[in-house]
């Protein structure tokens, strides 16, 4: 079968792979219909996350049809149109038991590189380096599923698959952040970073009831489709003082809960991004941290700050004495995603999320390198890149529905 696979630093190429094989009784093995890139995914393809391996396959957020069915697996069956959290459960260890499932302590089979980096291993992850299990991703025409019964989930009839494809990863990311962060009515949130997690994040917020919510990112494209198909308000970090406006907006106060929605490679003006990037381009720090630090600044004193963006490592200049002195609560996460997605569904179903215009650009499974480059430098309006395996290069069907002028809201 075709793959899309790291090959080394910066480089990614299209493959001929091995089709894969149920390996456990607990597996199933799916059809890709959609596979989308991921902001996580250009720290593996930029080498800041080691562990990656010539000829791993890329990918962690998909939905598709099931297959094959080990015998173990008793909720699906062949055919049934499923979409998959990205973390890996088993179901069955304190951490599932907990809903806690991007800890699962049963399905990283590679533990000794994460233990020793930070004390315990997280879970596995699709296509997401040795460090986290080694398995293969999703932007391939097939995937092995382990644990499938936990988490693979039936999509509804009434959600498209360009809407359902996001619940593997992004949608319930950005819940949580909310959700974890303890939004609760009456609150304002602030979220760094309009692509598609933040814009989820800020819609969760809403959903849980907070009274404003502000969307802070500098691409126009991202802004201006955030206030349509979110209904946050929008900060455009590049032409004001982000902290300056939020205090505005929040009568001196600063926002109750603070989400980062933006990761180790984050952008910004001034000298500590120069500095930060300096030194993660010599390994002398593994992170950049700007937009973290500012959501910690721009925090409300007793307020709390919840971490989505992906980090791999150590950070430099933390402020820990804004953390101790003005008392805030920070957390982070990977996605619980088998803990929210049957009730995200259901409310994409509902009409209370929207999704599909995140899709801006369609691709085969040939144009692998293309569709990462365009998702990397944002070019031509692309919020995510999604490859369609049936899809041909060249493909006369459309590509995008988010930038077809009525894919909007
Ligand atoms: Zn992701
Ligand atoms: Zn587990």
């Amino acid at each position: 079968m075709k793959a899309v696979c790291w090959q080394g630093v910066n480089k990614l190429s299209t493959e001929t792979v091995p089709d894969p094989e149920i390996r456990n009784d607990q597996d199933v093995i799916v059809k890709v219909g959609l596979s989308t890139t991921c902001g996580s995914d250009l720290h593996l393809i930029g080498g800041y996350i080691p562990a990656m391996e010539a000829g791993d396959v890329l990918g962690h957020e998909f939905l598709g049809e099931v297959v094959e069915v080990g015998p173990g697996v008793g909720r699906h069956k062949v055919g049934d149109r499923v979409v998959v959290a990205s973390f890996i459960g088993c179901g069955r260890c304190w951490y599932c038991e907990n809903d806690l499932w991007s800890l699962c302590d049963n399905t990283n089979t590679n533990p000794g590189i994460t233990s020793v980096a930070y004390g315990y291993e997280p879970g596995g992850i699709f296509g997401y380096s040795h460090a986290m299990g080694g398995f293969r991703g999703s932007h391939a025409e097939y995937i092995r599923v382990p644990f499938a019964d936990y988490g693979a989930f039936p999509v509804p009839p009434e959600v498209d698959d360009h809407s359902a494809l996001f619940v593997s990863d992004s949608v319930p990311t950005g819940w949580m952040g909310a959700d974890l962060g303890g939004v609760r009515p009456g609150d304002v949130v602030a979220v760094w970073g309009c692509g598609a997690v933040g814009q989820m994040a800020a819609r969760a917020a809403i959903l849980l009831g907070a009274e404003r919510v502000f969307s802070i990112d500098r691409i126009p494209e991202r802004l201006a489709m955030t206030e349509r198909h979110i209904g946050s308000e929008v900060i455009d970090y590049s032409s004001t003082d982000v902290g300056a406006e939020l205090r505005e907006h929040t009568g001196g106060r600063g926002p109750d809960v603070c989400i980062e929605a933006v990761g180790m490679e984050a952008h910004s003006a001034g000298p500590h991004h120069v500095y930060d990037q300096v030194k993660q381009q010599l390994r002398l720090q593994s992170d950049r941290p700007t937009a973290v630090r500012e959501a910690i600044h721009a925090c409300r004193k007793g307020g709390t700050v919840f971490v989505l963006g992906v980090f791999g490592g150590l950070v430099d200049k933390f402020p820990l004495g804004a953390v101790i002195n003005k008392g805030l609560t920070v957390r982070g996460a990977q996605q619980h995603g088998q803990r929210y997605i049957p009730m995200l569904l259901d409310r994409i179903a509902g009409g209370e999320i929207s999704t599909r215009h995140l899709v801006t650009h369609e691709l085969s499974l040939d144009e692998g390198a293309k569709g990462y480059e365009l998702f990397k430098h944002k070019e031509d309006g692309c919020v995510r890149a999604v490859f369609d395996p049936s899809r041909v290069v060249g493909d006369p069907r459309a590509t995008g529905v988010g930038r077809s002028g009525t894919g909007y809201a």
